[in-house]
């Protein structure tokens, strides 16, 4: 009955693991799928304060608010990125988003 006992509970832990990793993986997906999350799906602005903008309302996986850390260029065929790394201020956890400024208004 003991040895059942055991066996259920480590099932049990098992599939709670399994679940979890599961969840994880889920979340991840659905954020890299998010405009701004992948260089070749960017968020497209049409201003520089639509930078800030989006970077105030993202929130890390956590739930905390990230800030921006560093800013930097990158070119892409015709297309001009404006690469933002960014770091949460609960668990510290680094992000780096791209905004598409092709379209930017001076
Ligand atoms: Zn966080």
């Amino acid at each position: 009955m003991l040895s059942l006992l055991f066996s259920l509970s480590f099932l049990l832990c098992l599939a709670l693991l399994l679940w979890r990793w599961w969840m994880k993986k889920r979340r991840l997906a659905l954020r890299m799928s998010a405009p701004g999350m992948r260089r070749d799906n960017p968020v497209r602005v049409e201003r520089f304060d639509d930078i800030d903008t989006t970077v105030s309302a993202v929130r890390c996986d956590c739930g905390g608010r990230i800030s921006a850390t560093a800013e930097g260029s990158l070119a892409v065929g015709e297309t001009s990125l404006r690469v933002v790394h960014a770091e949460c201020g609960d668990c510290e956890s680094n992000l780096t988003l791209y905004f598409d400024c092709s379209r930017l208004l001076h």
